[in-house]
């Protein structure tokens, strides 16, 4: 689970708030996938609006409480680097005093003094954390990354002093076994219970030689994650493809641009490189007509951390799933994925992979057709070759154009920045009863003139909801690809303190007066960004660790929202030329949803092959195990088409074995994935289809509002009034609906 309490809101924070890159299987996951409880001040002990920061030391600006309307927002306006560091180590100091406090209570434990008394601590090293979080993804500096990379690893301790404070734990499990907390309501229980599975989950139950036989354990699987990451990395850095001009044949001009950059970069000028990385080889296994550099360039990819020499990872692989295996038996677990799926939506092993093999045989049927298409493409080219996995992006993208051809430029005219937000405003308006209103320029400070904040409020009563701060444009310092983060969550317990949301991308400035137009891959990442916004202003939970995220879940309401995007209003009033003012034509919509079916075979399949593949590592007895032996086994069993590669191939399946972010998860995806499509026909079956009331007010009370304060699967049934079904999956990805 995410810890997710405010003193344990370290880890999370570092890994830059809720970060995310739209979509399921096409992209690198989000590193984070809920926003984090963002430890705040209570309202009543805030200074008056406009207060100066409190004098004193180097820090304060940072952990000063926040003034300003509606229980204030945070100091863009005063931002100060050098304050960085003290205003952590103060922010630290100050925290762990709050958990000595805790612990040194001579009343006995209740959920009062220990359970809400975490809650409320760490609110100025939060305040701090929110700073860090636009230092590390709106506006990052060389001198911020090097604050960055020393204070890690002190952030890391300070994480470890909390967690594995013996007093702190055994005052929450005396609360969590006192008869008076079973007699408490059902969030508070979930409550106290997810503050205890922080704990037990990470070994804290433990004593004597198991105890440090575990923290041995972890101490080795961090060298080891580190080292499974660095070789693939250094398989990735330490070859590169330099062709010569006669080399170039298919590809296109912005391909070569890059590749000459590239070579001049790595000192052959003259020459153009292919990295050895998924963005170069991806268009490269496209584009390129040599088909021997295609077979050399896929080679090269797959081999990734599988060469025999100093860098590769099969011994790792081994060595890691060992350890994991030996550290949940410890805790008393059969399995590491049984470990790591407990507190999913999915719950156990058995349930994701049995939704992963019912949607099996049907990529690969569909496989088996695109195979087909693409031969008979070959062959009438009278090109002579059997279609081999080096040839799979290729043909595919002959076939698309011939069946499946889609103009984007023509798209893009349809899609204006300006207009889709309006778009998304007009959906909110509609399905949350949400009203968006910019607020006075200078009244919310902003750390860059292009962000703009607007004023979320209640249509129906006027009440303020929070505000909604949008970072469009692409500038230096900024991270690629687009999130959202919450500066503040929803919580009650101290009194209200409203929503503070945050969305980022990086749209690139069209002239002055010019508008800003996107691609379709781009709308749809823009309306996921904004259901992650949508789904932190929606919060009504009272205490902060409620706001927390389920790994499987949490990309379902975001994923949700895209659905929107080729709703009726939002076809005739927001998907408008951007020089004539005419709404998309039906034809082109019609194109476009034909286009999302296109390749779903490959896609599907080579995105459950490693998830398949990441559940039965971590399901076996790992002892002796030889992955690459394993790998190629357990492909055989499952009918692998020779056609297509596993995604990740184990030695560089960095999610699951570069840190345990998504080991034995990743699946997720696809779980979230049958989640939206089924949600989606509840809306698509209702009398007002996409806009019907009963089914959006139901949406927002059992999906949206609760966050974590419920069972995400309970909270499922409430809205369908039975669980997710794999059928609307199969429809949408143009597959056969198993009987
Ligand atoms: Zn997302």
């Amino acid at each position: 689970m995410r810890k997710m309490t405010p003193i344990l809101a370290a880890a999370a924070v570092m890994a830059a708030s809720t970060s995310c890159s739209h979509n399921t299987v096409q992209t690198a996951p989000d590193q984070q996938a809920a926003v984090p409880a963002t430890p705040v001040a209570p309202p009543q002990s805030s200074p008056p609006p406009d207060a100066p920061a409190p004098a004193g030391a180097a820090g304060d600006v940072l952990l000063a409480e926040w003034s300003g309307p509606h229980g204030g927002v945070p100091a863009f306006d005063r931002m100060d680097l050098a304050a960085m560091k003290p205003a952590l180590e103060a922010g630290m100091a100050q925290n762990l005093a709050e958990i000595d406090a805790i612990v040194a209570n001579p009343e006995p434990p209740t959920f009062e003094n220990t359970i809400l008394a975490m809650e409320r601590a760490g609110r100025p090293l939060g305040r701090a954390f929110t700073y860090w979080g636009i230092w590390s993804g709106n506006l990052s500096t060389p001198e911020f990354r090097k604050i960055q990379t020393e204070m890690a690893p002190r952030l890391s301790a300070f994480n470890s002093k909390i967690t594995q404070n013996d007093k702190l734990f055994a005052r929450v499990r005396a609360v969590r076994d006192s008869p008076e907390t079973a007699r408490r309501p059902p969030a508070e229980r979930r409550l106290v219970q997810l503050v205890y599975d922080g704990f037990a989950r990470n070994g804290a139950t433990l004593e004597g030689a198991a105890k440090e036989r575990y923290a041995a354990i972890n101490e080795r699987l961090a060298e080891l994650h580190t080292k499974f990451a660095n070789n693939v990395l250094a398989d990735e850095e330490g070859y590169t493809l330099f062709l010569d001009a006669s080399q170039l044949g298919g590809l296109p001009d912005s391909f070569k641009d890059g590749a000459a950059a590239l070579a001049k970069e790595r000192g052959q000028e003259g020459k153009y490189a292919v990295a050895n990385t998924r963005s170069s080889i991806d268009p490269f296994l496209v584009y390129s007509t040599d088909r021997a550099l295609r077979e050399k360039v896929w080679r090269t990819f797959y081999s990734r951390g599988d060469n025999g020499d100093e860098h590769d990872n099969n011994a790792v692989i081994a060595e890691i799933l060992k350890l994991r295996d030996e550290r949940v038996g410890l805790l008393g677990y059969d399995s590491y994925a049984q470990w790591r799926l407990e507190d999913r939506m999915a719950k156990t092993p058995e349930r994701a992979m049995a939704l992963m093999e019912a949607v099996w045989p049907a990529a690969l049927a569909r496989v088996r057709q695109e195979v087909a298409d693409m031969q008979a493409v070959a062959d009438a080219e009278g090109a002579g070759i059997t279609i081999e996995p080096w040839d799979y992006r290729h043909y595919a993208e002959k076939v698309r154009k011939a069946k499946y051809d889609l103009d984007s430029d023509e798209v893009k005219q349809y899609l204006q920045l300006d207009k889709l937000r309006d778009a998304m405003f007009h959906v909110a308006g509609e399905l949350f009863g949400f009203r968006f209103t910019p607020v006075p320029e200078g009244s919310v400070p902003v750390y860059h003139p292009d962000v703009r904040v607007w004023e979320v409020t209640s249509k129906a009563g006027g009440e303020h909801v929070g505000y909604w701060y949008l970072d469009p444009f692409a500038r230096p310092g900024k991270r690629s690809g687009a999130w959202a983060s919450s500066y503040r969550g929803h919580e009650t317990f101290d009194g209200l303190q409203t929503v503070l949301a945050s969305n980022n991308s990086n749209f690139i400035k069209g002239a002055p007066g010019e508008p800003v137009l996107m691609s379709w891959d781009d709308a749809e990442t823009y309306f996921h960004e904004f259901g992650h916004a949508l789904h932190a202003l929606s919060s009504n939970v009272a205490y902060p660790t409620l706001n927390g995220g389920v790994r499987d879940y949490t990309e379902f309401q975001s994923q949700l929202l895209e659905r929107w995007l080729l709703t009726a209003p939002v076809i005739s009033g927001y998907l408008v030329h951007s020089k004539t003012g005419e709404p998309i034509p039906p034809e082109l919509v019609a194109k476009i949803k034909k286009a999302a079916t296109f390749n779903q075979g490959f896609d599907t399949t080579e995105y459950l092959a490693s998830a398949l593949m990441d559940l039965r590592y971590h399901t076996v007895d790992p002892t002796g195990i030889d992955p690459d032996a394993f790998e190629r086994e357990q492909l055989a069993k499952l009918g692998m088409p020779r056609e297509i590669v596993m995604r990740h191939r184990s030695p560089q399946f960095t999610h699951v074995f570069s840190g345990e972010g998504y080991s034995a998860g990743y699946y997720g995806y696809l779980w979230a994935d049958v989640l939206t499509s089924d949600a989606a026909e509840a809306f698509s079956e209702a009398p007002g289809g996409f806009y019907d009331a009963t089914v959006a007010k139901r949406l927002v009370d059992s999906l949206f509002a609760p966050r974590n304060s419920v069972d995400p699967a309970d909270a499922y049934r409430s809205f369908r009034g039975r669980d997710a079904k794999i059928d609307a999956l199969m429809r949408y990805r143009g597959f056969p609906v198993p009987h």
